[in-house]
């Protein structure tokens, strides 16, 4: 009788436990998956891949939103989203130095792609860090982003080229119609008052294409600390035009620019996200809403009639 309780009972484990593990390992082998599993340095470039892939992807980004890319430290789950991954996509000219070792240890035969790839990138004139990754400001480059995205997401899943090629052409329409919308808004703002202040020089680019002079506290990168020569000549600058404000960072620490912000009358203008969108239900919530609330609330900050 004790014997075929222990029988049923082992009977019984041995089928539970079976079927545990067909139930985890189906959803995990690579045949029956219909997503392709994508995983970004930055939410910038995640959100673009979400635009492009749509419902063919399990997209993710290892910096969460509002996390600053340049100083990121990585923690274990990071190495788990590498070696699940299918692609990998990088921003590259040094944003995330940080990932390569993350790749070679957890993903090194994983297919990377540099999104930024075709891009002469700004030099650093302050020699705080070079090149400037910050492509993405100027929506031109952002097109180059998702062309890059887009040969990714074909290399890895052909079957659905048609599929990634018609979002990529919906996606290079509206960063075209937001091109030409950012430089009639910017524009709008009284030449000797177009100049954009703010933590960290990711505005570069944005100002190249935009037409306005860009100043910032830091370099480049979150790395490099500021002088206070710096701090001593942005003071000088905001006086002698009186400019209206200047403008903190979603990522970067506002210390340095409120104590700006008191010596000087420049208000502080508004948050800009600059290497991260913003949270769900923010008015950020993907890089083309981003870039449209930076440009809205610099021109309504600089534009005093
Ligand atoms: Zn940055």
């Amino acid at each position: 009788m004790n014997r075929i309780v222990i029988k049923n009972i082992v009977t019984i484990f041995i089928l539970v436990t079976t079927i545990f593990q067909i139930g985890c390992e189906t959803p995990n082998s690579k045949t029956n998956r219909d997503k392709i599993v994508v995983v970004s340095s930055i939410t910038i470039i995640n959100d673009i891949v979400r635009n492009i892939g749509k419902d063919k992807v399990e997209a993710s980004s290892i910096c969460a939103i509002g996390t600053d890319p340049h100083t990121y430290k990585s923690v274990p789950s990071d190495s788990r989203k590498i070696a699940s991954a299918d692609l990998i996509f990088i921003n590259g000219f040094g944003l995330e130095g940080w990932i390569n070792k993350l790749i070679k240890a957890s993903g090194e035969n994983k297919p990377v792609v540099t999104v930024s790839e075709g891009i002469i990138p700004l030099k650093d004139d302050k020699g705080h860090g070079d090149p400037d990754p910050h492509c993405w400001f100027d929506i031109s480059y952002a097109k180059i982003y998702a062309e890059n995205i887009a040969k990714g997401l074909i290399m890895v899943d052909s079957l659905n080229n048609e599929f990634y090629k018609k979002n990529l052409t919906d996606y290079i329409a509206k960063l075209d119609s937001l091109d030409s919308w950012a430089k009639d808004e910017i524009s709008k703002i009284p030449s000797d008052k177009r100049i954009l202040i703010t933590s960290h020089d990711a505005f570069r680019y944005f100002g190249k294409a935009y037409k306005i002079r860009v100043e910032a506290l830091q370099g480049i990168s979150t790395e490099a600390k500021p002088q206070t020569a710096d701090v001593a000549r942005l003071v000088d600058l905001i006086k002698k035009v009186d400019l209206p404000a200047v403008f903190i960072e979603t990522s970067v620490n506002p210390k340095l620019l409120e104590q700006i912000s008191l010596e000087t009358n420049a208000k502080i203008g508004g948050t800009l996200y600059s290497d991260s969108i913003g949270e769900e239900f923010s008015a950020g919530n993907s890089f083309i809403n981003a870039f449209k609330f930076n440009v809205n609330t610099i021109v309504s900050k600089l534009k005093v009639d």
